[in-house]
Order: structure tokens, then C-alpha cells, then sequence
């Protein structure tokens, strides 16, 4: 068993929180060892808690046609939430819940080791833009350590509102360039030449 299906297995048996009693099934993250891109949302909703898989309801089809705007599918990234289990009724998470999960959210990061986390909705923003207003944010990539945090609104609360999708489908159409400029400044740290107009950092 790897690291990461050890990490698995001990969500599914978390008992840390008041969550374990309601879920269905956690839901520990899905999609390759070692993406790129790691995508991070709030917790799972009905459909993951069913069936033990991230972001497979309405937000989740909406994710998937934002991947393919930029020539991605689901499987070429990981996508994990900040809670792995569903709250009752979709409520918001609360403090202990969140301060209870997040050290599965950490072993994940540092097993997956991604270039770059996308996060999704204001919960997930909290990783490194703790107190900033996501409106004035998103879109915006901000480099911490090695890797690069950019946040973009939830899908869920773009699919249903015109002034949040435009922003989201936006946001996501500038992936592929900050994932290209970053690697031109890695390679730069490298002793390769300076790359031409690094604009997005
Ligand atoms: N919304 C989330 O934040 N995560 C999911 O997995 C599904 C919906």
C-alpha cells in the first residue's frame, strides 16, 4: 500500500469529528500521485458522500467543463476538499471540523507535492490568503514556498450565478500560462536564461 492509500484508509475510518457519525462515506480525494495541479473545494455535498468521490455532483460537472477549457480531464489533476466529510444538510463547516480535517489536507500536499493548488470557493482560500475577501482575490496567483496558490470563486456558486462565472471560467483559462511561467522562473533558478516577460508573478 503507498503513503497515500495508507492516508486513504485512515480517513475512511475518521472518527475526529461529529461528521463521521452522518457521513455516508468519506471522501479522501481522487486523481493521480503526483498531479500538477491540485484542486481543493470546501466538502463533499449528497453525491461524493454517496459515493466516496469528489466534486461528482453539479459542481463536479461543471469542473470538468472547466478542465476541458483548457485541455484537462478530471484524471490529469487531484482534487481533494478541506473536509472529508460531508456536514449534514450541506452547512458550512465549522472551526473544530475544519482544525480537525486539516491534517489530512497537509499530508496530502506533501505527498502529491503539486506545482500549483487551486483553490476553489473561500473555505479552501483560507490555505493562504487567510482573511482577504475572495472577490478581491480570485484569479490572482500567489506564490508560498514551492508551490502556487490561485484562488477562483466555487464552482457551485458560479454555475448559478452570471456575475461569478464569467470571473470563473476566466480564472481558468489563465492556468496553463501561470503553470508555464512558473516553470520558466524554476528554470531560471536553475542557471537557465531569463525567460521573456514573466507577467503573471
Ligand atoms: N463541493 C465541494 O466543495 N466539494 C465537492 O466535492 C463537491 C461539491
Amino acid at each position: 500500500m503507498t503513503e497515500l492509500e495508507a492516508l486513504y484508509e485512515q480517513i475512511r475510518r475518521c472518527n475526529k469529528c461529529r461528521l463521521a457519525q452522518s457521513r455516508t462515506e468519506a471522501v479522501p480525494g481522487s486523481g493521480p500521485a503526483h498531479a500538477d495541479i491540485m484542486f481543493v473545494g470546501e466538502a463533499p455535498g449528497f453525491h461524493e458522500d454517496q459515493q466516496g468521490l469528489p466534486f461528482v455532483g453539479a459542481a463536479g460537472q461543471f469542473l470538468e467543463t472547466l478542465l476541458a477549457s483548457i485541455g484537462l480531464s478530471r484524471n490529469q489533476v487531484y482534487i481533494a476538499n478541506v473536509i472529508k466529510c460531508r456536514p449534514p444538510s450541506n452547512r458550512d463547516p465549522q472551526s473544530d471540523e475544519l482544525e480537525a480535517c486539516r491534517p489530512y489536507l497537509d499530508k496530502q500536499i506533501e505527498l502529491i507535492k503539486p506545482r500549483m493548488i487551486v483553490t476553489l470557493g473561500r473555505f479552501s482560500m483560507q490555505l493562504a490568503f487567510p482573511g482577504v475577501s475572495i472577490s478581491r482575490v480570485h484569479g490572482k496567483p500567489k506564490k508560498v514556498g514551492d508551490i502556487i496558490y490561485y484562488p477562483m470563486f466555487h464552482p457551485a456558486a458560479a454555475l448559478h450565478q452570471a456575475r461569478y462565472r464569467a470571473d470563473i471560467e476566466q480564472d481558468m483559462l489563465k492556468i496553463p500560462q501561470i503553470l508555464s511561467e512558473a516553470q520558466a522562473m524554476d528554470a531560471e533558478d536553475r542557471g537557465a536564461p531569463p525567460a521573456q516577460q514573466l507577467s503573471l508573478f
